[in-house]
């Protein structure tokens, strides 16, 4: 039986809600008065001709046409997937796209939010089982479910949204469909982009050359943007950024203002300044300026604010004064994941923090780079959704001549252990054969192999471990479920629980702009010798001995949502080291738990160590770059041997969440690593040599395997 747009424009204006059996409400007949604007929504007739005769079809539609809103819910009155216990998926790249987007369509098919809709992110499922078919979920977390069901058996049909984003999973996640697509004859797929590059994803996904799945276009209806660019480059483009925004609120007709900036902090920073500067021009300037609202969007927004993005525009401050206007500050999130209507002035400084990752040194990072001519044509784009409007390019006509044509796809930039770790699971061996959109250097392959080996979680020769086999169930990078799951042998996994769960979450200082040297010394009271990760541990305790105190977090400068997703995210890996048998336990004595701390910390991370050189806070990684300890680490003393968490290039290179380590538990337990005589020489390795040779004496030339970790403590 094949469902047609009459029969679904029929049930969409029926009283009654087919998903429920309830009345549908007035928001719900307000809401689908909007849909019916949508392009997409206009072309529901073409949209099921194409649906009901084909297994596969390739959907490019320009943001904010609705793809994301609405296909999902075409495919559900088609796939009718609640009477028969399946489920339609739409993967989102970005968690607050999820979430986001989840919430409306919840909205839009009147049912409440976890029900029918549902979402699911990393550590965060709000789906009920047998319950929900419509499921909103990212990329990643859908690949995750490839590895324990290979053949997706829950799903009816997989839409895979902003392919053209080209995050790893996703492109991962189309080499999985695109085979499954075939043992799956009942299976439908729909690949959903941005972008007119669709040909390349229709060749990729045709079955033979002459027989290419069809291509589904809904043309965009875009008013014109004026584009305007800056004579000479600017020297600080958040600076200009804030002064442009005052100007055009100053200056231009009505519409609200998105500016793209690269990060939290960054944009936390602006909003401020920008807050800051609007009331003095208001108290100097009386009745000439109107109200403005600022608003913050990044991905790990606490959900109640993001809603706020979709808020109308603040009113006029007085009767026929100044009109109010809405200016939202946002990473790339905006930039083709969510539409934010009534947006006609963009400022775009021409900036993203792009993924990078240096195989020779293995360190991937976030660093702020140029973006791409066809992200600016996206940013751009954004102006022009509801009227005529204007973009604002930070940067000269030259210089946008000079950008690369298109963002680099995240696979051929990324560290992809993780991701070989969870395809090896998945049973595929033959990482070279498997069908990549565009194929990953072999070294890249080949090193993410090797990390993993080091990491005991395959062999030699590639196959999996029992350890990588339970490596694998854990949502975590690899290094961090490698130490969550050897810390029993040092009795400590009740503490490293917790500092796993606290570097899983956002950033738990706040340190607001004008407040910096109280959120240092409140900081300050909360460290505790010997290291970051132990403070975190400490911050933690903190904050569950005093939960009954509402204004903790608040008087310490600590984020609150973040510690509270921390407990969450907590329970949640404990349950999985419950399911497979990993016990929860603690050192009692102080001296004995830092020790023991330390040593599971070098057991999942002595790939990422440096040891001092010189000066004050300079570092050499094992991989002979030089680092500094970030500003935020507050290592009391400063150790010859630290670990570090994360590598961060801003003006310098940096290496933050840092702890002391011991070079004899390096060459301990990482001995595969740590097996010298291949390393170039450089003064790290003389430094390990020493102390290897020093270890022979009192351990004997062999040191042994991952069984025997903790025995042999310091
Ligand atoms: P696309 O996926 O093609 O970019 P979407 O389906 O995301 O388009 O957006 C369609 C419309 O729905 C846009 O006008 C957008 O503003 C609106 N919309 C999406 N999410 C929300 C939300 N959470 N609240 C209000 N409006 C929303
Ligand atoms: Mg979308």
């Amino acid at each position: 039986r094949e469902v047609t747009a009459d029969q679904v424009h029929l049930a969409l204006e029926h009283d009654i809600n087919p998903f429920t059996n309830q009345p549908h409400t007035a928001q719900y007949k307000k809401i689908l008065e909007s849909r019916k604007t949508l392009p997409v929504f206009a072309h529901m007739a073409e949209f099921y001709k194409i649906f009901n005769k084909h297994q596969i079809i390739i959907m490019v539609g320009e943001t904010g046409s609705g793809k994301t809103t609405q296909i999902p819910q075409f495919v559900a009155y088609s796939d009718l997937p609640h009477t028969k216990h399946k489920i339609v998926a739409c993967t989102q790249t970005r968690r607050v796209a999820t979430t986001a987007v989840a919430e409306r369509v919840a909205d839009e098919m009147d049912v409440q939010l976890g029900q029918q809709v549902g979402y699911s992110i990393r550590f965060e499922d709000m789906t009920e089982p047998g319950t929900t078919f419509l499921k909103y979920m990212t990329d990643g977390i859908l690949l995750r479910e490839a590895m324990h069901d290979p053949d997706l058996s829950r799903y009816s049909t997989i839409i895979v949204d902003d392919a053209h984003e080209r995050t790893l999973a996703t492109d991962i996640l189309m080499g999985v469909l695109k085979t499954l697509a075939r043992r799956r004859p009942d299976l439908k797929l729909i690949i959903m982009s941005a972008t007119l590059d669709a040909l390349k994803f229709q060749k990729y996904f045709a079955v033979s050359s002459d027989a290419l799945p069809p291509l589904f276009k809904v043309p965009g209806r875009t008013h014109p943007v004026e584009v305007s660019y800056t004579e000479e480059p600017v020297s600080d483009y958040v600076k200009a950024a804030i002064r442009l925004v005052l100007k055009i609120h100053r200056k231009e007709k009505p519409g609200d203002i998105l500016v793209f900036l690269t990060g939290e902090e960054e944009i936390e920073d602006a909003c401020h300044s920008i807050k800051r500067e609007v009331k003095t021009l208001i108290d100097h300037y009386p009745g000439t300026v109107g109200p403005l609202e600022c608003i913050p969007l990044y991905s790990w927004l606490p959900p109640q604010q993001q809603q706020r993005i979709f808020d109308p525009p603040p009113t006029a401050g007085s009767p026929g004064g100044p009109p109010g206007r809405k200016v939202v500050v946002s990473t790339n999130i905006a930039e083709s994941s969510l539409t934010i209507d009534g947006i006609v002035y963009v400022v775009d400084p021409g900036f993203s923090k792009q993924k990078v990752y240096n195989p020779s040194t293995r360190v991937e990072s976030l660093l702020v780079s140029l973006i791409s001519k066809e992200s600016a044509q996206q940013r751009a784009g954004r102006a022009g959704r509801t009227r005529p409007g204007k973009c604002f390019r930070l940067y000269t006509e030259n210089d946008m001549s000079e950008l690369e044509e298109q963002t680099e796809p995240e696979i051929l930039r990324s560290n992809l252990v993780s991701t070989v770790l969870m395809l090896v699971k998945a049973g595929i061996k033959d990482l070279d054969k498997f069908d990549y959109l565009d194929e990953p250097a072999p070294e890249s392959l080949s090193r993410a192999l090797e990390v993993l080996n080091y990491l005991a979680a395959v062999d030699d020769d590639g196959n999996l471990t029992a350890l990588g086999s339970i490596m694998a169930e854990f949502p975590l990078d690899p290094q961090l479920s490698k130490m969550l799951i050897i810390s029993p042998e040092f009795k400590c996994s009740n503490e490293i629980l917790t500092i796993t769960s606290m570097l899983s979450v956002p950033n738990v200082w706040l340190r607001p702009s004008n407040k910096r040297e109280e959120a240092d010394a409140a900081k300050a009271m909360l460290t505790v010798p010997g290291g970051d990760h132990l403070m975190l541990l400490n911050v933690y305790n903190e904050y569950i001995r005093n939960q009954h105190d509402k204004d903790w977090t608040y008087n310490h400068y600590l984020s609150a949502p973040a510690l509270l997703q921390a407990v969450s995210v907590r329970e949640q890996l404990e349950r999985t080291m419950g399911r497979f048998e990993v016990d929860i336990v603690s050192v009692q004595d102080q001296i004995g738990m830092s020790l023991a701390i330390k040593q599971a910390l070098c057991c999942g991370f002595f790939m990422q160590v440096a040891h001092k050189v010189g000066g004050k806070r300079n570092y050499m990684t094992v991989n002979n770059q030089p680092v500094v300890l970030h500003p935020s680490c507050r290592l009391d003393t400063q150790p010859e041997w630290v670990i570090f968490n994360e590598f961060v290039v801003t003006n310098r290179p940096y290496i933050r969440t840092v702890t002391g380590g011991q070079p004899g538990w390096l060459l301990e337990y990482a001995r595969l690593y740590f097996d010298l005589k291949d390393w170039p020489d450089s003064e790290t390795k003389r430094a390990l040599v020493r102390v290897a040779t020093k270890m022979t004496g009192r351990f004997g030339a062999r040191f042994d395997k991952v069984a025997r970790i903790g025995e042999s403590g310091e």
